[in-house]
């Protein structure tokens, strides 16, 4: 059964409005403003607002005791400019919704619609509005808030958007659906000297010439389960300059694994490698860790009811043969309760996520809000 017209009318102009109006990550308070001004006038019976920063959660009780179902989504958009020219493109300078968080938004805050029309039986439902999911942040900080106690969740889902694939094709697979990932800075100090007396200086350029090369070698994207890599993204040696041979470098790469304790073994084997080329060359090493993010590990029967859902809304499902490679910071809410984020094909046309081009597509809307209310009957009904 399709969901009410009414509904999905509503939220598409809901979405409009948080897709004119993006914030990036942390700075996401006009967005949560929004966000519960909707959901307020759908009767919650409670709403917390600041959740790990400026995180939104709206809590809808069943009349009888039954177990806590949480479906996340993400406040944050990204920091770059939009060309379209629909009426509803950012008028917000730089910045613009290109990962679909609006409709990700969107998609949860119209289950309180349906919660007013068909009340929970038992249990409770949260709706959630994290922060700063694009730099890995905010569910951190949701977790480490002391009022996320009150709504830990016994089931937790989320769904993001993926271009590339069919329109309303559901994306799942058990086990890692997104990965591990993790930034490693690397700072090498040598000295200094003048470029005609190197001899004087002790240059990090050695180094940085070798790990350039053999980082990259501890990964083996060979097996799946296996997988891990690393990916060089930035270097720096010295100065800009002709006559100061370099004191100084960086070196900054991803590390990149399907399984978190994968990933700790690969930190481990990265700094061993930096610290060696450090000792050989004489330098001090200092290495700084950023963007973690765990691996989103999808339950099986988390699973199982997101394909059931599917199957009664008709739609076709697709078992994935490999995690996606990027990273989600939802792994953080699987690690604590069941849980499985899932896919919703958005065009195998459609402009890649972070393209500037790229756009929501407002048909998802009434597909994943089926699946959620699908969830919720499974669950709590
Ligand atoms: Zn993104
Ligand atoms: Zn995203």
């Amino acid at each position: 059964m399709a969901v009410d017209t009414s509904i999905v009318r509503d939220a598409v102009a809901l979405r409009h409005q948080l897709h004119r109006q993006p914030e990036i990550s942390n700075r996401e308070t006009g967005t949560a403003r929004a966000i519960v001004d909707f959901v307020r006038d759908h009767r919650p019976d409670e709403v917390i607002t600041g959740l790990g920063g400026t995180g939104v959660a709206a809590i809808y009780r069943g009349a009888a005791p039954g177990p806590t179902v949480l479906f996340r989504s993400e406040l944050d958009a990204l920091p770059i400019d939009e060309p379209n020219d629909f009426g509803h493109r950012s008028q917000h300078a730089h910045v613009s919704h290109k990962c679909g968080h609006d409709g990700h938004m969107t998609m949860v805050a119209a289950i309180a619609p349906l919660l007013v029309r068909s009340p929970l039986a038992r249990g409770r439902v949260v709706l959630l509005f994290q922060p700063a999911e694009e730099t890995g942040d905010g569910a951190a900080a949701i977790r480490r808030d002391p009022r996320f106690a009150a709504i830990a969740p016994d089931y937790c889902f989320a769904i993001h958007n993926m271009p590339g694939y069919p329109l309303h094709q559901v994306l799942t697979r058990e086990g890692t659906f997104a990965m591990a990932s993790v930034g490693m800075a690397a700072r090498l100090e040598g000295r200094t000297s003048h470029a005609s007396q190197p001899e004087l200086g002790v240059s990090p350029a050695s180094a940085v010439a070798s790990l350039l090369g053999e980082l990259p070698s501890l990964g083996d994207t060979s097996d799946i389960d296996q997988f891990r890599l690393v990916t060089l993204t930035h270097a720096t040696l010295g100065e800009r300059s002709f006559g100061i041979a370099p004191g100084v470098a960086e070196v900054l790469a991803t590390l990149r694994a399907a399984k978190d304790s994968d990933l700790q073994s690969l930190k481990t084997r990265a700094v061993a490698m930096v610290t060696q080329a450090a000792k050989a060359a004489n330098l001090s090493l200092d290495v700084q860790w950023h963007d973690d993010f765990a691996a989103t590990m999808n339950d099986p029967e988390a699973v199982r009811l997101i394909v059931a859902a599917a199957e009664s809304l008709g739609l076709h499902s697709q078992r994935l043969p490999q995690p996606f490679r990027w990273s989600e910071d939802f792994g953080l809410f699987t690690q604590v309760s069941k849980g499985a984020m899932f896919g919703l094909g958005a065009g195998v046309d459609a402009p890649a996520l972070h393209s500037p081009d790229y756009d929501f597509p407002d048909e998802l809307i009434g597909t994943g809000l089926g699946i959620y209310r699908e969830l919720i009957a499974k669950l709590l009904g």
